[in-house]
């Protein structure tokens, strides 16, 4: 026998699980025998290229059999099985990429609701039975080996785990629960069937239970769920409840989906979709390989996060594809290759994205609602698409939702805050636009702080022009590479570079003037500002001093921000500094140079800088030395 330690972060979250999980803590049975059913699938899936891995007998089934005497509970399945290798990589560890970070959070959020939402989004899995047992076994014996190459396995949940070969007769693996005293009832035949109706009905293979034995008799088994795929049935059969159930134990998900589609297609490429969008965020959504969808063939499972069936951007998107045309010896590479799944991702893409849409149109709240909650989790990732997928730029621009200047006045004359600020469609965007409104205007920033008070901001609320929060590291990527140049016919237009639209003849000729008047001054702040230029007079503000822009070709902070993350090599971008001639301080440093004081206006010009940057969220790159010219110039003052 050799003892093994869990991955500590197995430990953690075993930890965390049995103690914010407890009030659900039946869900162990339909993750047991989901797990049970995923071994079946993959077993029928490689013996359609190996078919003596299932010798003679390749009637899949899972039992479960209790013993309400002992307090044990048995599941069994005669799927792939596991030798003592993959026991101890897949009974001993989490895969999943993100795990650290997650127990991390799970640690820090401290309430036990939070950790219980967050262990849903995570999924539970295996290690959500020591919720209701002491001490785990598990016995089993891989299709590939013989019948002395059996592992048993065996845990009480605290920090370690043992191992140790055994004989057994039959592929497949047997895991028994020791119950805790607390939970006697997983082995009542009556709790158990009902929990397996509620939990298991639609899993594709049956589940047995033994049925009361007769005086006398042997007992039999008896089939307990209905053991057919869910996606078959007609949506009209099928209730709410079922379609939930099926997205929790099928596709491993925890929380309510804010949508389903359920539709088959005929004709050239035939297939049945059973597709759900999750209300949450998982961890793992900027893990772009992870894709949610399993696809079967006729039936029978060929593969889970099947990475070709959807783009990149909808990897949220959960459920099963099943195809009535593809080859049942179908692999991953085969996949690629074969122009019928690219027909087949057009299809999907376009039926997903389309059904967004009428979700946010629908004359319905609680679809309006679904969409809401759909674009909090996932707009982001959608706006991917943007730039990744032009095909489908015009679906994904009716889909994006931001703030703006408009939503939030909206939401200010709320008598209560809403519990998530509001959002516009770019459509209801250019249905506001105001008189001699051309473009639609967009500010990009690292936050909706920074968003809001962007100076840039003033000149086009003064106008009456509603100007859109763009404040996602995607937006900024999405808008810099030309994913949304246009819409409706409109040009979208960064507020920092599109001042000439705001000026009408008067304030031209104002700004010629003072221009004029401050030739002298301008150019010499230029020469006393590293990273700056030009400094230029400006009529789009009107409360601040100052503000940065940037040249109607360069590129924004929040972009070069990404770029450096990216690794990429992004050379330093000089700014334009603009100055506003009807602000006091302005011309009080105007007035300052015209007495002859250059040398004094140096750190004031500086500190103008340094608040331009501050002001649009950006941060300062020597902040020591803003805060030595800030004392000095306070000294001075006082
Ligand atoms: P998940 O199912 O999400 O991968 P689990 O913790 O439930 O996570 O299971 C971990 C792994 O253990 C599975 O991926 C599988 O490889 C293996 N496993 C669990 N139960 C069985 C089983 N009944 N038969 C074969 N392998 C199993």
């Amino acid at each position: 026998m050799t003892d093994h330690t869990f991955q500590a972060e197995v430990q953690q979250l075993l930890q965390l699980m049995i103690h914010s999980l407890y009030s659900e803590r039946e869900i162990f049975l339909r993750e047991l025998i989901s797990n049970a059913a995923d071994a079946c699938d993959k077993l029928r899936f490689q013996a359609l290229t190996d078919p003596g891995l299932t010798g003679s007998d390749s009637d899949y089934r899972i039992r479960v059999v209790a013993d309400s005497e002992n307090h044990t509970l048995t599941i069994s399945d005669n799927g792939i099985g596991l030798t003592e290798a993959e026991a101890i990589e897949h009974l001993g560890t989490i895969a999943r990429s993100g795990t650290k970070a997650f127990v991390e959070q799970l640690k820090a959020s401290g309430k036990e609701a939070d950790a219980a939402s967050l262990i849903g989004q995570f999924g539970v899995g295996f290690y959500s039975a020591f919720m209701v047992a002491d001490t785990i076994t598990v016995e089993s014996r891989s299709a590939k080996a013989s019948a002395d190459e059996a592992v048993r396995w065996t845990s009480t949940g605290d920090g370690s785990y043992q191992t140790e070969s055994i004989a057994r007769a039959q592929r497949g693996t047997t895991i028994t629960l020791q119950l805790k005293d607390d939970a006697h009832e997983f082995a009542e035949q009556w709790r158990l069937r009902s929990l397996i109706k509620k939990y298991s009905d639609f899993v594709a293979y049956p589940v047995f239970m033994p049925k009361a034995a007769e005086e006398g008799k042997e007992s039999e088994d008896e089939q307990v769920n209905a053991s057919q795929a869910l996606w078959t049935r007609p949506k009209e059969e099928i209730s709410d409840e079922q379609y939930t159930e099926f997205y929790r134990g099928a596709c491993h998900q925890w929380d309510e989906p804010a949508t389903r589609l359920h539709f088959r297609v005929e004709g050239q490429q035939e297939f049945t979709a059973l597709l759900f969008v999750p209300s949450q965020k998982p961890m793992d959504l900027f893990d772009r390989d992870r894709r949610g969808l399993s696809l079967y063939v006729r039936r029978v499972f060929i593969m889970d996060d099947c990475t070709d069936l959807l783009p990149e951007y909808l990897r949220f998107v959960r459920g099963v594809i099943d195809s009535s045309d593809l080859p049942l010896n179908v692999s991953r590479e085969i996949l690629q290759q074969q122009g019928m799944v690219q027909k087949l991702k057009k299809i999907l893409t376009r039926r997903v994205l389309d059904h967004l849409d009428s979700l946010a149109r629908s004359e319905d709240e609680a679809d309006r609602q679904a969409f809401a909650t759909i674009d909090r989790s996932f707009g982001p990732v959608l706006r991917e698409g943007l730039v990744n997928d032009p095909e489908q730029k015009d679906r994904l621009a009716k889909l994006a939702r931001y703030q703006s200047t408009w939503t939030l006045d909206q939401d200010q004359a709320q008598s209560e805050a809403p519990e998530h600020p509001s959002r516009t469609s770019l459509a209801d965007y250019v249905s506001r636009l105001a008189e001699g409104q051309e473009s639609i205007y967009y500010v990009t920033a690292p936050n909706l702080a920074a968003a809001k008070s962007s100076p840039h901001l003033e000149g086009y609320r003064a106008k009456g022009f509603e100007v859109l929060f763009m404040t996602e590291p995607v937006d900024d990527y999405a808008m810099q590479y030309g994913g949304l140049g246009e819409f409706d016919g409109k040009k979208l237009v960064h507020v920092a570079k599109g001042s000439a639209d705001l000026e009408d003849e008067a304030a031209k000729a104002e700004l010629a003037e003072a221009t004029k008047q401050y030739k002298e001054f301008c150019g010499f702040a230029t020469g006393q500002l590293a990273g700056i230029k030009e400094v230029r007079l400006s009529s789009r503000l009107t409360d601040s001093p100052a503000c940065l822009v940037t040249d109607e070709n360069g590129m924004s902070e929040g972009m070069q921000e990404m770029m450096r993350r990216f690794g990429q090599d992004v050379p330093e971008q000089e700014r334009i500094l603009e100055l506003n001639p009807r602000h006091e301080l302005v011309q009080r440093l105007h007035s300052r140079f015209g007495e002859g004081k250059q040398e004094e206006l140096s750190p004031w010009l500086q500190l103008l800088r340094d608040q331009a940057l501050l002001a649009e969220g950006a941060s300062i790159k020597d902040g020591a030395a803003t805060a030595k010219r800030m004392q000095e110039l306070m000294a001075k003052a006082l």
